[in-house]
């Protein structure tokens, strides 16, 4: 029997179904269950509500309602987060509040270089609104058919460009923001020079829901690629892919706009479980990367450097074999291989994933320490370490031992603590670009320093005293402050 709500959450219902009409209220059981679970299906939760308003002013009252009647509210963009972050906790007193309706482009404006996207939109949409402007918004990543700008801001997604164009906040001029207790914060500027006070902004991007609601953003755009080369190459080691990178940097005058790593046993995985995939060279090699460069200009001398830029790595030893993508449907299978490692990875069973960065000239002698550290307490772990070493950002995945290990679930945190202090030892970054959720909480408390993390908690009460903003995700709670006498000696 379903167990009745507590009085502030029902009255939070019924005030918002009054104020969004039936339209923008998600109550039917079979509806709501998407929203419910995180799209890897780790995290399960429970909520009475799915709120969809269709303009800021609806956010902002159901904000407001759930602000004044002390009830949490979890933000929820296409549900792509690789940390549970918009899945509601298992209590299910929390409202979920999805963007979807928000998915208007308000504005584009070429000159300025500009465009404002209410949070709602999928970010392919946004790309194709930049390019029908003939203009271009460079944030790309796997899930760009299905993933919200908003959720991506909110997460200060890196993806595939990050390297030429950097992550989600980079791209940023303004936000809109309906704060906790539902007044709006309009800071939908599109100037690239404001020094006026505090940078607001910056603390909404990345903050995963906990401070305010993205509700639309003003978002830099730049000249339309005109000329890419894409080439698919074996590669030494690690070692030789970061000297590439910065050959190539230099040779190209700064051009290259991906630089993704991956192991033999991704292409493996990708050939074997994607249809359509298969290996763009003639014989196998331990490690690839597949680069492309890229000029706003109709280029044809940029074919011609990186094909010298590659002969001169050859014979360096740095690159064993290459092929360049000779057409767009080239370019696109190459792509394919790369952005289909993570649904090949779980075709492979279990897995446990780290998402970290650690400076770029680091990463062979990070991989080298760290795959010692996990094999040494999974022998038969296997290594899926692949992902935006130009950026010095690896997904640092161990899949399942071949036909499955039930001790190595088990050790998943054992795992994950070693491969994390690996990565502090590098003065490197637990989460380059996933973000904390659920998934990372209590690594970002053991990580962060005790001043860093006494901010964020300041930050949090000041924009949410009430607590309501994405309960239990990002900051655990905070230690009860120690009584006077427990703290006299
Ligand atoms: C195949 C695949 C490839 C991926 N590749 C990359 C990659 O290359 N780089 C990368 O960085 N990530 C990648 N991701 C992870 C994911 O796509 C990103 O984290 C993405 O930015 C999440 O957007 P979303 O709309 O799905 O957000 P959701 O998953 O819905 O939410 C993410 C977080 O943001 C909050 N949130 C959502 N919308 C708002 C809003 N409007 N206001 C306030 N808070 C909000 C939620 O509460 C939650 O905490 C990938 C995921 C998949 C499935």
């Amino acid at each position: 029997m379903a167990q009745a709500l507590p009085r502030n959450v029902e009255l939070a219902v019924e005030r918002i179904r009054r104020a969004l009409g039936t339209a923008g209220c998600i109550l039917d059981r079979d509806r709501i269950a998407p929203f419910e679970v995180d799209f890897r299906a780790l995290y399960h939760g429970a909520t009475p509500l799915v709120a969809c308003p269709a303009s800021t002013a609806e956010t902002a009252e159901v904000l407001a309602i759930c602000n004044d009647l002390g009830v949490g509210v979890v933000p929820h963009g296409g549900n792509t987060s690789y940390c549970g972050g918009a899945t509601p906790g298992e209590a299910g007193t929390d409202v979920v509040l999805s963007l979807a309706r928000l998915n208007r482009i308000r504005e584009v404006d070429p000159a300025n270089f500009s465009m404002i996207a209410e949070a709602g939109c999928i970010l392919a949409d946004v790309q194709s609104a930049a390019e029908r402007a003939d203009r271009f918004f460079p944030l790309s990543l796997g899930a760009e058919g299905s993933c919200q700008i908003g959720g991506n801001l909110s997460t200060n997604a890196g993806g595939l460009n990050a390297l030429r164009y950097g992550v989600a906040r980079e791209l940023v001029l303004g936000l809109e923001v309906v704060l906790a207790d539902g007044r709006v914060l309009d800071g939908l500027t599109s100037l690239r020079k404001d020094n006026t006070g505090y940078d607001l902004r910056d603390l909404f991007i990345g903050a995963e829901g906990t401070l305010g609601v993205i509700t639309a953003a003003s978002l830099k755009l730049f000249p339309r690629p005109r000329t890419i080369e894409t080439a698919f190459l074996a590669v030494r080691d690690p070692a030789a892919a970061v000297e590439l990178l910065a050959r190539l940097r230099a040779a190209t005058g700064d051009a290259v706009t991906s630089f993704e790593y991956l192991p033999r046993i991704a292409v493996e995985f990708t050939v074997r479980h994607i249809p359509g995939v298969a290996d763009p060279l003639d014989r196998p090699f331990e490690s690839y990367v597949l680069c492309e460069i890229s000029s706003a200009r109709e280029d044809p001398a940029l074919r011609s450097i990186l094909e010298a830029s590659l002969e001169e790595a050859m014979h360096a030893g740095l690159v064993l074999d290459a092929a360049i993508a000779e057409s767009i449907a080239q370019r696109n299978a190459l792509w394919r291989l790369r952005e289909s490692v993570p649904e090949a990875q779980r075709a492979e069973g279990a897995s446990i994933k780290h998402d970290v960065a650690v400076p770029v000239a680091a990463l062979p002698e990070f991989m080298r320490v760290a795959t010692a550290a996990v094999l040494a307490i999974v022998p038969n772990g296997r290594m899926v370490a692949y992902g935006h070493v130009g950026d010095g950002n690896l997904h640092f995945n161990v899949s399942e031992p071949v036909g499955g290990d039930a001790a190595f679930a088990a050790r998943s945190s054992d795992i994950q603590a070693a491969v994390h202090d690996i990565v502090r030892r590098f003065r490197g970054s637990i989460s380059a670009e996933h973000g904390i959720g659920r998934l990372k909480r209590e690594e970002l408390a053991r990580h962060e320093g005790p001043l860093a993390l006494e901010l964020m908690h300041s930050i949090k009460r000041a924009l949410d005293p009430k607590g309501i903003m994405n309960p239990g995700k990002v900051l655990a709670p905070e230690a009860a402050p120690q009584s006077s006498k427990e703290s006299r000696p």
